[in-house]
């Protein structure tokens, strides 16, 4: 160190005298930029290494197989414990880069820093956190990892979020890429205060100076002459939903996805990363309209729904009190969500390669609608004779699914789909009566588990057991 001589400096024979405060900053202006170093390094080494920065190939994980000479994604075969391991790297890489925040103090390469931290928080959230497919995804094993954050490291990654997607209403109200991601990562890190201020940004209304010109984004609101964001109804869906009125925050999700469908290409949901935003909330949707079909529950869904979407969200739409659907109304909503399915794969069929684990998502999620309620059977198999003739299919896996012609068959053909990986399985969820489950036929088929409850806490942790006897996770893990 070389630590230059002041006026402070007294020389007493062979001894050097320094002002201890000039020893300290000297100290750790070493200290700092050698810190800075190493993470730095840290960061370039991890930019490098696809087990924490790259997306795992789909088509590589399913098939072994990917033909894209220029893919760059990850080619390995995931497993829940290799997905667990890879989850548990990216934590703590992001949490190392974390600690250049020391050095902000000393305002030293506070932009790099920044850069630096904001990458890896959306790589942890795009890479890891985001559910894409059951051959490539693991809900347990995310909702584990991201438990044990330290409350501070979520909180860092919570502002991250918002700075990443950065959201505002005048001059976003037609980018539901963001919207959805915004609500969708920070209230999977357990972070509810966004709802209510989401809600109040997009009910602020603007008045219409051309009433004929309506902007992408905006409905009319009260007449012609002002208008309110469309986003207001996906705010209204978790807003009814956190109340516990699930037949309205069904409603409101119904409009906002119906217009999302519309507009795909000017709302910004045309990536195949934004689309699985909209398959996510898709999804959740069609969970929720099964959960309150009738009185005491009795569906079947796959695991990685019950985890994303009643474990991470709310488990109270499945328990009775609640208002539930008549017949009538729980049918007419059901054939929506098959048209809105099916209007959405008529858009994605025509680019197979580019959205395929999405199509895959909703064929899927066709599936589990003809398996809940088989009134729609006949037309979800026309529908998929529909699709095998319009279109010229490449994948294999979608062939399987559209050229099946029976619905227990069809059933079978998703139920090894999802159990590929050993990443996620079909189950029975019934709330406790004395009635038969309208799924008892099903009961003996391998690898499907029942899921019975009386309670919130019964649910979770049933689930917990669920979990643990599938992927051989230990339950205390999985708290
Ligand atoms: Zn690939
Ligand atoms: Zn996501
Ligand atoms: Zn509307």
């Amino acid at each position: 160190m070389d630590i230059k001589h002041n006026e402070n400096e007294e020389i007493t024979n062979f001894w050097n005298v320094y002002d201890v405060d000039l020893v300290h900053q000297k100290i750790s202006q070493f200290l700092t930029s050698y810190i800075y170093e190493l993470i730095s390094k840290a960061d370039q080494d991890g930019r490098n290494n696809p087990d924490i920065a790259s997306r795992i190939c789909y088509n590589f994980a399913s098939s072994n197989n990917c033909q894209n000479p220029n893919c760059r994604m990850y080619h390995i075969v995931p497993t829940p414990l290799l997905l667990f391991q890879r989850l548990k790297l990216a934590r703590l890489q992001y949490t190392v880069v974390r600690q250049l925040d020391v050095l902000c103090r000393y305002e030293l390469h506070n932009e790099e820093i920044n850069n630096s931290q904001k990458w890896w928080a959306e790589t942890l959230v795009k890479c890891h956190m985001c559910y894409q497919s059951p051959q490539t995804s693991c809900p347990e094993v995310t909702r584990m990892v991201l438990n044990k954050l330290s409350v501070h490291i979520r909180d860092d990654l919570i502002n991250d979020v918002y700075k990443i997607w950065l959201f505002n209403v005048s001059k976003d109200a037609d980018n539901f890429e963001v919207m959805l991601k915004r609500l969708f990562v920070i209230q999977q890190l357990q972070d509810k205060k966004i709802i209510d201020e989401f809600y109040q940004e997009m009910s602020k209304t603007k008045i219409l100076s051309h009433p004929s010109y309506l902007p992408v984004g905006f409905e009319y609101y009260c007449g012609i002459y002002q208008m309110i964001p469309v986003g207001r109804h996906l705010a209204l869906f978790f807003s009814f939903l956190h109340t516990n009125k699930v037949i309205h925050a069904i409603t409101s999700s119904g409009a906002f996805i119906n217009y999302a469908i519309k507009n795909i290409e000017k709302v910004n949901l045309a990536s195949s990363d934004a689309l699985g935003e909209l398959a996510f909330l898709m999804e959740f949707t069609t969970s929720l309209i099964f959960a309150v079909g009738q009185e005491y529950c009795d569906f079947c869904l796959p695991r990685s729904y019950l985890i994303n979407y009643f474990d991470v969200f709310t488990v109270n739409p499945l328990i009775p009190g609640r208002t539930i659907y008549s017949r009538k109304n729980y049918l007419s909503v059901i054939n929506n969500s098959i048209d809105q399915v099916q209007q959405l794969l008529d858009l994605l069929f025509c680019k197979e390669e580019i959205y395929l684990p999405i199509i895959l998502r909703l064929l899927r999620l066709l599936v589990l609608i003809n398996l809940n309620e088989t009134t729609f059977t006949q037309k979800i198999l026309n529908l998929f004779k529909h699709f095998f003739s319009k279109n010229k299919i490449f994948s294999i896996k979608i062939k399987t699914y559209l050229e099946e012609n029976r619905l227990v068959r069809l059933v079978a053909v998703l139920h090894n789909d999802l159990r590929e990986m050993r990443c996620d399985s079909l189950v029975i969820v019934r709330y406790q009566s004395n009635s038969i489950s309208k799924f008892a036929y099903f009961e003996k088929y391998d690898g499907i588990k029942n899921l019975t409850y009386n309670s919130i806490g019964k649910f979770r942790s049933s689930l917990r057991k669920i979990i643990s006897s599938a992927t051989g996770i230990p339950v205390d893990q999985l708290i």
